[in-house]
């Protein structure tokens, strides 16, 4: 009997008939003989309403306060669907994060997982159980419920499947797998039938919402293939696995797109030791995570400093830099809110001449001015200007032919 993890996400929990639908989809699995443990995220919004309703109370509200009542979206979620289940004659059980043994750290809003302590869900399982568990929330030594960040529930499902030793952790979501670029935005984007850990990190990091990076990197630790695929419909979806990435393939396999980018330059900064670091390690504290740093070239010992920053960071970032930037000489600070990135990923790109130039040349074409440029191994990224965004991954999508992936 194979032990599976199954996420479902908020679009497929959205309401009562989509709840009895992932019921069903639920017991046809368990009907093969599976034994099953179900993540499950909040209903639909219920996330973001939850947000505003405490910041409609508060500018502040407090940290610890705040994840107990985000966490209880993923309750209300999970004991529906322990409900849905057992009127179908199921036996199901619904846990929370802290009984089903996710142990976090205590930054509260974006908790790290120290460890899962599954005893309770393996005696479930032992009972004969399906065992719904509520994603995105865990719990500290002190017992105070923590949340796990924005899109927490996939990190939820592989470390689950990882801690029980499962044979996989498949994700249900609202569109059919891994496409070769955003299938709402892209309506030619390809369907990837598998996809390596590397790429699909870097495709997650740069803006792919389908999986959440977290849950890919603590995949590819721990070797844990994990499915992408529809939770409306039962067409074959994306196994993202550690095979994959070894096949050398001379091809960009998708382009990702991120709108949330906001940039600082510190202008006219004296080029002399330690002032990156008189910059950087007061964000770092701010806890500010800094994305693209460039510096250019400095003329008569004078430079330019460029990052970037989330853009719900920007304002506290610039009262972070601006008085620092005063008391090293630099000339001005100047803030850009407006822009969003792209990027084209793919390890067949490794070592391989002309896919920059293939970029450059088709954004050109279009007219959009590239303001950063940065690189990994196997990822291009411009940063550009947010209005220009959905028409760069359109052409991008183009020029690399990606609708014909496969
Ligand atoms: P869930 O609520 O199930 O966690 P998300 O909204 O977090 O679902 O992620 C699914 C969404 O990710 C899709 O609706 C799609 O618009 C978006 N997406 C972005 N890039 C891609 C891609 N390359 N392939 C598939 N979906 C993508
Ligand atoms: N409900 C949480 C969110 O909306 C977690 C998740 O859905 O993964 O971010
Ligand atoms: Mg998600």
């Amino acid at each position: 009997m194979a032990l599976i993890v199954q996420k479902y996400g908020g679009s497929s929990v959205a309401d009562a008939e989509r709840i009895r639908n992932v019921a069903k989809h639920i017991a046809e699995a368990w009907d093969e003989g599976n034994q099953m443990v179900v993540v499950i995220s909040a209903m639909g919004d219920t996330t973001d309403n939850l947000i505003e309703l405490a910041y409609n109370v508060t500018e502040h509200p407090d940290s610890r306060e705040l994840d107990v009542l985000l966490s209880t979206g993923e309750i209300v979620s999970s004991t529906l669907l322990a409900i849905a289940l057992k009127s179908m004659g199921y036996e199901a059980i619904s846990l929370s994060g802290a009984q089903a043994g996710i142990r976090t750290d205590a930054s509260f809003s974006r908790a790290r997982i120290l460890k899962i302590d599954p005893k309770r869900v393996l005696k479930e399982l032992k009972r004969g159980k399906i065992v719904i568990v509520a994603g995105f929330q865990g719990i500290t030594e002190e017992m105070d419920t923590t949340t796990l960040g924005r899109g927490g529930s996939d990190t939820t499902a592989v470390a689950l499947a990882v801690a029980l030793k499962a044979e996989m952790c498949q994700i249900y979501t609202d569109v059919e797998g891994v496409y070769t670029a955003d299938p709402r935005l892209i309506p030619e984007a390809k369907k990837l039938s598998e996809i390596g850990y590397e790429e699909m990190l870097e495709l997650a990091s740069y803006g792919a919402k389908v999986m959440h990076p977290r849950a890919v990197e603590l995949g590819e630790l721990f070797n844990m293939p994990i499915w992408v695929a529809s939770s409306f419909t039962h067409s074959p979806g994306t196994l993202i696995h550690g095979g994959a990435s070894m096949e050398i393939r001379n091809k960009a396999r998708a382009v990702a797109y991120d709108l949330n980018v906001a940039k600082i330059t510190v202008v006219g900064v004296p080029d002399r030791p330690g002032i990156a670091a008189a910059i950087f390690e007061p964000l770092a504290q701010a806890g500010i995570s800094i994305d693209t740093i460039v510096q250019n070239a400095s003329i008569e010992n004078i430079t330019d400093l460029t990052f970037t920053v989330a853009k719900g960071d920007l304002d506290k970032a610039m009262k972070v830099v601006e008085p620092i930037a005063k008391s090293i000489g630099a000339r001005e600070c100047a803030a850009d809110a407006k822009l969003g990135k792209v990027s084209v990923i793919g390890t067949g790109m490794q070592n391989a001449p002309g896919y920059a130039v293939r970029m450059f040349s088709a954004l050109s074409q279009e007219g959009i001015n590239i303001h950063l440029i940065t690189t990994s191994e196997i990822r291009i990224t411009c940063i550009i200007d947010e209005a220009r965004v959905k028409d760069a991954v359109r052409t991008l999508h183009q020029a690399f032919e990606l609708e014909e992936e496969e």
